[in-house]
Order: C-alpha cells, then sequence, then structure tokens
C-alpha cells in the first residue's frame, strides 16, 4: 500500500485567511472565507447554534453551519411555494434552459467544486470527478427529455372523437430532498435537477458533513437561471430538519441508509405523500471461471474501492469459481496492496480518506470480528493515521464465514470478501441470499452467459464486466434497489415523472351528447350503446 504526500495543515488558523485569498497556504482549499460566504445562503434564522465542519482530509475545521429547527423548515417552505407557484407556470423549455447552462457552469466550474468536494468528504479527486460527470451527464438529459415528456400526451378513450383527452403532469409542488454524505454533489443535486425541471420548488437538507458542496451548486443553479428562493437548503439534524420537511413536502426524495429509510416511509405514509428511497446494499460480484483474469482483478479493484468504498453500489462480496480463486485472490491482492493513498487536492491517489470517524470505527469493528472468528487478510488491514485522521487501507477478506458481521452486514467502506465457489448456480444463489438488492456484478469471457446470469439477480441494476459504473452511466434506464434496498427509481423517464402528479383532461365534444346520453329513452340507449361496445371490440386499437 503506498502512500503520496499529504497536504496536512500547520494549523488551524480559523479566521486568518486573507480578505483576497481563498486558499491557505499549505492548508485545504477553499478557505474559510468562502465557506462562510455559502453559509450566508443557508435558510435557517439568525441566532441558531453553529456546527463546526471538519475535513476528514486533515482534522481541520473548513467552517460552519446553523443548526436549523422544523420553524426554519416551515419559513423555508412558505417562501419556496411562493416562487414556486411562478416556476410551474414557466415553459419547460425555458426550465430546460437552465439546465443546460448549469451543465456549462459546473464544467467550467469543476476546479472549485472538487475542492469542495474533496474537502468536506475526503475522497481522492479522481472520485469527486465522477461526481462532476454525473451532473453535466443528469443535467443535459433531463434537459433534453422534459420538454417531451412532460408534454401533453393524447390517450384512447371509450369514445374517441366523443370524448378528446391528453394525460398531463402537474408539478407534485415542492419536493423534499435528503442526502448523505458520500455523494455531496451527486446525492444532493441530480434528483433535484429532474425534480426542478419538472417545476418543483426544492427544500433540502444535505448532511449536516457535507453542506457546502450543495450550497454552491444550487448558487449555480441561480446562476444558470433559476429564480431566486425556489431552492432552499436548511442544514442541521436529521430527526429534527429531516422529520420536518417530510411533515410539510409535497414528496420525498430520500438518500441513505435502509433504517432510516423505513422511519421515513413510515412518517411519509401518515400524510400519504409520496416518496421515493435509495437505500443501502451489500452488493454481490460473481466471477466465472473463463474471465481474462487481470481486467477481471481491475475491475474488482475499482468496484469495490472507488470512493474509498463508501458507495451504495459498489462491491462488498466477491464469489469466484474456484478453479481460479487463489489465482484471482493473489493478483487482486497484489493490485490492492499497490492503490495509492493521499489527501492531496489533485490528482494522482487513487484512495482517499474515510468520510468520519464513525465510518473509520465500522470499518475497523468488521474487520476485528472477522479476524477473531478466523478471517484471512490478504492485503490492507491497517488503519494510516499518518495520512489523516481518517485513512484506512482498501481490505480484502478471505475465509468469512456466516457468523462474522461483514458477512451480512453493509460496511460501507473498503473492504470486500472473497468466497470460492463449486458452480454458477451456487454463486447465484449466495449473491441472492440477502435482504438487500441495489446492485450487482457479473465478471465473465462469455457475455451471452454473463447475461443469462445477470438476468438471475435480484438486484435493481445489474453490470456485466464492470462493478457499478456502467449502471450508473445508463442514465436512459432506471435506477434504485429491489427489496430493502430502495423504493422507486431514479434516473430515466421515471425518475423525472415520479416529481409529477398525471392528470387526465377530458373534454366531451357536443356530438356526445347525443350517443351517450339516455335521455328519457334508457332501454333504447343500452341498446344502442350494447351495439357500439361490440362494434368497437372489432376494431384495430
Ligand atoms: P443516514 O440514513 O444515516 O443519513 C442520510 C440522511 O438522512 C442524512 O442527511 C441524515 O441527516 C438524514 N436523517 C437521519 N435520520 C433522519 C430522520 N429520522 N428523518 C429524516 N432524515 C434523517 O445514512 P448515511 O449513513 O449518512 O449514508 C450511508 C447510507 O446511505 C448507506 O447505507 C448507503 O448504502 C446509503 N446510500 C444509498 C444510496 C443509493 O442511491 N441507494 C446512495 C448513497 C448512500
Amino acid at each position: 500500500m503506498s502512500a503520496t504526500d499529504t497536504t496536512a495543515p500547520a494549523s488551524n488558523d480559523l479566521g486568518a485567511t486573507p480578505a483576497s485569498d481563498t486558499t491557505r497556504p499549505g492548508g485545504l482549499r477553499p478557505g474559510r472565507m468562502e465557506t462562510d460566504r455559502l453559509a450566508r445562503r443557508i435558510a435557517v434564522a439568525e441566532g441558531r447554534e453553529r456546527k463546526a465542519i471538519t475535513s476528514p482530509l486533515t482534522g481541520e475545521v473548513i467552517g460552519e453551519v446553523p443548526l436549523g429547527t422544523a420553524a426554519d423548515v416551515q419559513a423555508a417552505m412558505a417562501e419556496c411555494r411562493r416562487v414556486q407557484r411562478r416556476w410551474a407556470l414557466t415553459p419547460v423549455k425555458d426550465r430546460a434552459a437552465v439546465l443546460l447552462r448549469y451543465h456549462d457552469l459546473v464544467l467550467d466550474h469543476q476546479d472549485e467544486l472538487l475542492d469542495l468536494i474533496q474537502a468536506e468528504n475526503g475522497k481522492a479527486r479522481v472520485w469527486a470527478f465522477e461526481e462532476i460527470m454525473d451532473q453535466a451527464i443528469t443535467a443535459r438529459y433531463y434537459a433534453r427529455l422534459a420538454p417531451r415528456a412532460l408534454r401533453p400526451t393524447p390517450r384512447l378513450t371509450a369514445m374517441p372523437g366523443l370524448i378528446n383527452t391528453k394525460e398531463h403532469h402537474v408539478p407534485k409542488g415542492i419536493v423534499g430532498v435528503i442526502s448523505p454524505w458520500n455523494y455531496p454533489l451527486v446525492l444532493s443535486t441530480s434528483d433535484a435537477l429532474a425534480a426542478l425541471v419538472a417545476g418543483n420548488g426544492i427544500v433540502i437538507k444535505p448532511d449536516s458533513q457535507t453542506p457546502f458542496t450543495a450550497l454552491r451548486a444550487f448558487e449555480l443553479l441561480q446562476e444558470a437561471g433559476l429564480p431566486e428562493g425556489l431552492v432552499q437548503i436548511v442544514t442541521g439534524p436529521g430527526t429534527e430538519v429531516g422529520s420536518a420537511i417530510i411533515d410539510n413536502a409535497d414528496y420525498v426524495m430520500f438518500t441513505g441508509s435502509t433504517e432510516t429509510g423505513r422511519a421515513i416511509a413510515q412518517q411519509a405514509a401518515r400524510r400519504l405523500v409520496g416518496f421515493s428511497a435509495e437505500l443501502g446494499g451489500k452488493n454481490p460480484m460473481i466471477v466465472t471461471s473463463d474471465v481474462e483474469l487481470d481486467r477481471a482483478v481491475e475491475t474488482a479493484t475499482m468496484g469495490c474501492f472507488a470512493n474509498t468504498g463508501q458507495l451504495c453500489i459498489s462491491i462488498e462480496r466477491i464469489y469466484v469459481d474456484q478453479t481460479i480463486a487463489s489465482a484471482f485472490t493473489n493478483r487482486m491482492a497484489a493490485r490492492v496492496n499497490a492503490l495509492t493513498l493521499g489527501a492531496q487536492q489533485e490528482y494522482g491517489p487513487e484512495v482517499g480518506a474515510l468520510a468520519s470517524k464513525a465510518q473509520l470505527d465500522k470499518m475497523r469493528e468488521h474487520i476485528d470480528d472477522a479476524v477473531a472468528k478466523g478471517a484471512r487478510v490478504v492485503a490492507g488491514g491497517n488503519p494510516r493515521p499518518d495520512l489523516g485522521p481518517f485513512f484506512h487501507e482498501p481490505t480484502v477478506l478471505a475465509e468469512v464465514t456466516p457468523e462474522m458481521t461483514v458477512h451480512r452486514e453493509e460496511t460501507f467502506g473498503p473492504l470486500v470478501s472473497i468466497y470460492p465457489v463449486q458452480s454458477v448456480d451456487e454463486a447465484i444463489e449466495l449473491a441472492n441470499d440477502t435482504d438487500y438488492g441495489l446492485n450487482s456484478s457479473v465478471l465473465c469471457g462469455d457475455v451471452k452467459k454473463g447475461k443469462a446470469i445477470a438476468a438471475r439477480l435480484m438486484s435493481g441494476t445489474v453490470n456485466v464486466n464492470d462493478g457499478y459504473s456502467s449502471g450508473w452511466a445508463s442514465i436512459d434506464a432506471p435506477m434504485g434497489g429491489m427489496k430493502t434496498s430502495g423504493v422507486g427509481r431514479r434516473h430515466g423517464r421515471e425518475g423525472l415523472l415520479k416529481y409529477t402528479e398525471p392528470q387526465t383532461i377530458a373534454v366531451r365534444s357536443p356530438l356526445a351528447d347525443k350517443v351517450m346520453s339516455a335521455g328519457d329513452d334508457a332501454a333504447g340507449f343500452a341498446k344502442r350503446f350494447t351495439s357500439i361496445l361490440k362494434a368497437a371490440k372489432h376494431l384495430p386499437r
């Protein structure tokens, strides 16, 4: 496991940043002046208690945010609703144009966004760039799709020509977005882009640890033409601010753990408002005997350790054909041990820091429990406090058994277990033996065989010869979880139309009055209508 130099600051010089400078020499970007400026955009009343935001890269305080209350959420909702009424009347093509301008702004401002993502999440820059790509792809996709998908569509009626009907898509109103910390840009903004172009307003609670990326992204959206006030950002505890959002929004988009997802589902159900939940996973990969070994090892390594393994769709279990299990494990161990770790805010390191002490503790618990019960560490295995407070080596385990916590529980960190299997059938059975169903992967030589295996896996996405990115990049296809991994889908038409209420507008023509009214001759009406129904059955549609 190699480590590149870190950029740990000499001290936490809060407030000492020169006014003209947004970087602290030797410290993290952006400087305190920029995060203080962004924090002023938060929709929380003056005088609330504040929380310091610490960078997992270095342990340095990078800014602070106010802890909002239910009253702040209610005020934000009222302002958002006022602006949303006008936004809903804005032509879809004009709303879409905002997304296309945002697309350009994100690409133009990528360096500062990358700095923010790294500073508050700790990931390596290459994985922060994944977030930039996602924003551009999502903005362009929904800008192009929305005018077509939201156009009123003629629908068949029982009496074609006599009743003329169109299906409309009415915005829900206010979409409450509650997002986690692992993709500070994607998970706060991508779902919001679809909701906004559909005509909604947004009240969002980004995770308390990663608020600044979301603040900057929505500022860029405003620069792109989004009306001021249409997006309200409220920071604070999930149990208070998140809960108040669910109590007031017209639809809830939640991304986070399965446990919190259950609580949110219950609360939304009580109000009879819709919700979409993207939750946890314990994602399997199946490696068949006919793979090209080096390619399989590289794909598996990236599928497990991208984004420091803090990725809902990353791989935590590998089922490999026993005939190649030993060679695969040895080569993967060598590749994982060669991964570079580092805290630089520049391209280079392949693995960054874990996002928090809680994440580091969970990683340690899973490894220590497994090793105490007989598992073998074949790569990594150690924390790396020399690089930063929450660094840990990407780790590969073998000989993992069902009584170990890591066998079934999501680690949500850079930890994977390799299991040899006797057959493809056994691999499929073990892969499906989980309460989760978010993502899975099949690595194979014969793609036809791989697709057949994929069709037998119970997960919302299956990647053939990839870990996760092909499924995510399939922006026109639905993405989400089966079983306890989620409710609803993001991406594709579904990811847009869920933010609307379908509304049927049916217009009756004067001619219908003659054909469709019983008048005072109900028996004649019934006879006439029976003939029409019989004839209708012979029509092609
Ligand atoms: P979490 O559920 O603890 O928190 C997610 C968000 O919910 C945070 O903003 C939090 O403040 C808020 N929250 C917490 N309790 C709440 C409540 N009672 N009411 C309303 N909001 C509340 O999840 P986490 O630990 O921050 O994120 C990691 C989890 O998220 C993992 O399980 C991971 O698999 C999952 N995840 C899923 C996806 C996906 O697309 N399926 C993407 C990223 C992360």
